[in-house]
């Protein structure tokens, strides 16, 4: 598993598929885990630190990890998969307000690698960070009230596994620092701590 997954990641940060994608691809590196965490796409800063979740979003979303479930940045980034619906930093939004979305065509292309991740990993836990990447494994819902806070089964590459959905923490969004989010947030990293996939990290 282990070399399959190292060629994975070294076959990944040479991918240039994307026009309008700015390059290198952002990798948490081939960490062997049956837990993944899903993020959208990097920022800006990340290429330069060469790291996911590295500027202030991850900073938030480690203290959530650290106060409530127990593990640190480090280790995390020691034991969990790190991965993301698009790799690369997508740009500035033409509206100035935040990075671009990406699109349909570049989610789907992206998607091979997840794909071939979770054949490799066969992860049992998926922690999916904000909308777009929840909407990768629960594409039917559409508020995060109706799905933060709850364990959900599903089936991803032949894979099932449970997804315990978390609210994107950038500073932008305010749903996580507001009831009822705030409270919801709490349970979905309380149902993260007790989960078999996730206390068998510890
Ligand atoms: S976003 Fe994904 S598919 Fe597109 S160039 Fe980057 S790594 Fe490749």
């Amino acid at each position: 598993m282990q070399a399959a997954l190292n060629q994975h990641v070294a076959a990944l940060r040479e991918c240039r598929a994307c026009e309008k994608m700015t390059p290198p691809p952002i990798s948490g590196g081939p960490v062997v885990s049956r837990v993944m965490l899903i993020g959208q796409a990097p920022g800006v800063k990340e290429p330069a630190l060469q790291r996911p979740f590295a500027w202030t979003a991850g900073k938030t979303l480690f203290r959530w990890f650290e106060d409530s479930c127990g593990i640190n940045e480090t280790q995390f980034r020691e034991r969990i998969y790190i991965s993301a619906v698009c790799r690369c930093f997508p740009g500035k939004a033409k509206s100035g307000g935040g990075d671009r979305v990406p699109d349909k065509l570049e989610i789907a292309t992206c998607s091979s690698w997840l794909q071939r991740e979770f054949e490799i990993l066969k992860p049992q836990l998926i922690l999916p960070v904000g909308k777009l990447a929840i909407s990768q494994f629960l594409p039917k819902v559409r508020k995060l009230v109706d799905i933060i806070g709850q364990t959900h089964e599903t089936e991803f590459a032949g894979i099932n596994c449970d997804v315990i959905p978390l609210p994107h923490p950038s500073g932008a969004s305010t749903w996580h620092r507001s009831e009822p989010g705030k409270g919801l947030t709490a349970e979905a990293l309380k149902q993260v701590a007790g989960h078999p996939a996730f206390k068998a990290l510890l």
